[in-house]
């Protein structure tokens, strides 16, 4: 029987511009032109106002941590090697929220409120992650 594999993302029509942006080293949100709020992860329509006006921009790349834990076991062994990993809900500077590992620093120091920059990591020709560390 095959081991699952580490689950990698697998774009989709929505999300293609988001995944470009990455392997660029550039993280990208949509911006709506009717509100001016910004929005992840990428859908079709605005989430604030519901409007279709929607732009891909390039972020800031920061952001802080919201909330964060740290993962000992997995059960899937491809991530076996990884633990313990930190596992964080951080906000954008452009607001935004999204769920990431923070990297360059032991897990057990991520904090809430910890200032984080992105950093992109490839895991596949298609798919480089971003991840964040602090700042
Ligand atoms: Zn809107």
């Amino acid at each position: 029987m095959d081991k699952p594999g580490k689950l990698i993302p697998v774009p989709t029509a929505e999300t293609a511009e988001f995944w470009a942006g990455c392997r660029q080293g550039e993280l990208r949100l949509q911006l709506c032109a009717a509100c001016n709020k910004y929005q992840f992860p990428p859908q079709s329509f605005c989430r604030h106002c519901s409007s279709a006006e929607l732009s891909w921009v390039a972020a800031s790349g920061q952001g802080r941590v919201l909330s964060c834990t740290v993962v000992h076991w997995s059960p899937n062994p491809a991530y076996a090697a990884e633990v313990p990993y930190s596992l964080a809900l951080i906000e954008l500077d452009e607001g935004p929220r999204m769920l990431t590992n923070i990297v360059g620093v032991p897990p057990s120091e991520v904090r809430t409120g910890m200032q984080v920059a992105v950093v992109f990591e490839q895991c596949s020709p298609e798919i480089t992650l971003p991840k964040f560390k602090p700042r």
